[in-house]
């Protein structure tokens, strides 16, 4: 099956407001003649959210948000609310990061209530999903996703999963590291994903859920990742950060060479 392609830079915590606009900017001028057949989605900082999303209306470039609360108001200090995030101009909310996991307590149980929140919303969650070194090493790695797997889409309706569901295989031990899993680990779990994805909501639907890698994708290796049966994208962190990095990725991908008299 054809799967949009979808490539998403991840600034996290990371870049003024001043160079989260230029950032934007950049990247707009880079992808002004972007292929219909890729979906490039840029997750700045909460901060930044409404200005980027001013600067993307009317381009075919996404916002996305990097968290969200599961309520969708009240006395939760510090949050924001999937209805906050649609408001601000986000079509697309990273949920169950690696580094939230690891960093902030982030449980199954509360990806599952952001999952069911976001899409309450009519969001697209990109739901994270990713073993540690030790637990590759140990040979844990399927049980690992299979398990948070289960836990954040319980109860997701089959029509609502293929509408709406992205998810990222993002090996914990290639986040940020430099060292990312060959095109062949990567597909190997793509494949076990898909699978598990069809079993539980159909065959169909499987085919058109959209799955990221993420994990020290660079210009160098994208190519052969994309390249991928079961990868229909990639989630960027460091390099988001530049211009020139990313749309080296986001041209990378299988449809995502812009005409050459546009790229400039
Ligand atoms: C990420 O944080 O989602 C990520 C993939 O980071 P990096 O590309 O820097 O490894």
């Amino acid at each position: 099956m054809n799967r949009r392609r979808i490539i998403a830079g991840n600034w996290k915590l990371n870049g003024t407001l001043k160079e989260a606009l230029e950032l934007t900017q950049g990247v707009l001028k880079a992808l002004s003649s972007l292929s219909e057949e890729v979906e490039v989605v840029l997750c700045p900082p909460f901060t930044a959210l409404s200005k980027v999303g001013e600067l993307l209306k009317g381009s075919r470039i996404r916002l996305g948000a990097q968290d969200v609360h599961w309520e969708p108001k009240g006395a939760f200090t510090g949050e924001v609310s999937a209805p906050l995030l649609k408001e601000a101009g986000c079509r697309f909310c990273i949920i169950g990061h690696s580094e939230r996991r690891l960093w902030f307590g982030e449980t199954d149980s509360n990806v599952h209530k952001k999952l069911l929140a976001l899409i309450e919303e009519g969001l697209h969650p990109i739901l994270c999903v990713g073993e540690t070194l030790e637990q590759r090493q140990r040979g844990h790695t399927w049980e690992i996703i299979r398990r948070q797997l289960e836990a954040a889409l319980e109860g997701l309706e089959p029509l609502a999963a293929a509408r709406h569901l992205v998810i990222a295989y993002e090996p914990v031990w290639a986040i940020g590291t430099g060292q990312n899993a060959t095109p062949a680990q990567a597909q190997e779990v793509h494949a076990k994903i898909r699978g598990w994805l069809s079993t539980r909501f159909g065959k169909a639907q499987a085919q058109s859920i959209r799955i990221q890698y993420g994990g020290s994708v660079k210009p160098e290796n994208a190519k052969e990742l994309l390249a991928q049966t079961d990868v229909d994208g990639a989630l960027v962190g460091g390099s988001s950060l530049q211009v020139k990095s990313f749309v080296q990725i986001v041209e990378s991908s299988p449809q995502g060479r812009q005409a050459p008299c546009c790229t400039g």
